[in-house]
């Protein structure tokens, strides 16, 4: 995540097979999601990188550092990239290891899984839920707004749900919770470790 760099001054789209994941976000949604809103904040970005002095930068580099169009560019296509690359439609099982971190921090995993979701349906307006480890390790769950990302508070960011409507309202219009509680069906968990 922290490795993100721009390869010849530009940002490329991660990789996704726009196949639908099962039942939970149809390909429909993906296009746009994927094809049409991460691609503008990835061209938007793009576009201003030049002459911004942040050329080099990691992307978390650069939404560390920047503010206005580049800060909402860049943490949007950081945001998403996390997002698009911790799902599977053959997601793998969490580990002992890391189930035992979460009971640690949070009592069990459904008391996790509980929180987290509440979180996300709690969040007011557009943002996204993050499961993020601070400077001890320590798992929190944190709400952030628009395009903040857990690397602005000197957190490490693990997983996300997005709960910006463009992520759900074609397939669930209102019911933000209903998508919410699909979603963990196609989590990859050894991609959330591998970030902690
Ligand atoms: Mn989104």
């Amino acid at each position: 995540m922290n490795k993100i760099q721009p390869v010849n001054g530009q940002f490329a789209m991660p990789a996704l097979a726009y196949e639908a994941l099962g039942n939970v976000i149809s390909k429909e949604t993906l296009s746009f999601h994927h094809g049409k809103h991460l691609k503008a904040y990835i061209d938007n970005l793009n576009k201003l990188l030049p002459g911004s002095g942040m050329e080099g930068m990691t992307l978390a580099e650069i939404v560390k550092k920047a503010e206005g169009g580049m800060f909402n560019n860049a943490g949007q296509v950081l945001n998403h990239t996390m997002y698009f690359e911790q799902f599977s439609n053959t997601p793998r099982a969490i580990s002992a290891k890391f189930e035992a971190v979460i009971a640690r921090d949070f009592g069990s995993m459904e008391a996790f899984q509980k929180e987290f979701n509440q979180k996300g349906v709690t969040l007011f307006g557009s943002g996204w839920v993050w499961l993020s480890a601070d400077k001890e390790g320590k798992l929190v769950i944190t709400q952030n707004t628009n395009a903040d990302n857990p690397v602005c508070h000197d957190l490490r960011p693990l997983m996300t749900f997005d709960v910006w409507e463009h992520a759900y309202y074609l397939d669930y219009q209102n019911r933000r919770a209903d998508h919410l509680a699909a979603l963990w069906q196609h989590i990859d968990w050894p991609v959330i470790e591998e970030r902690y």
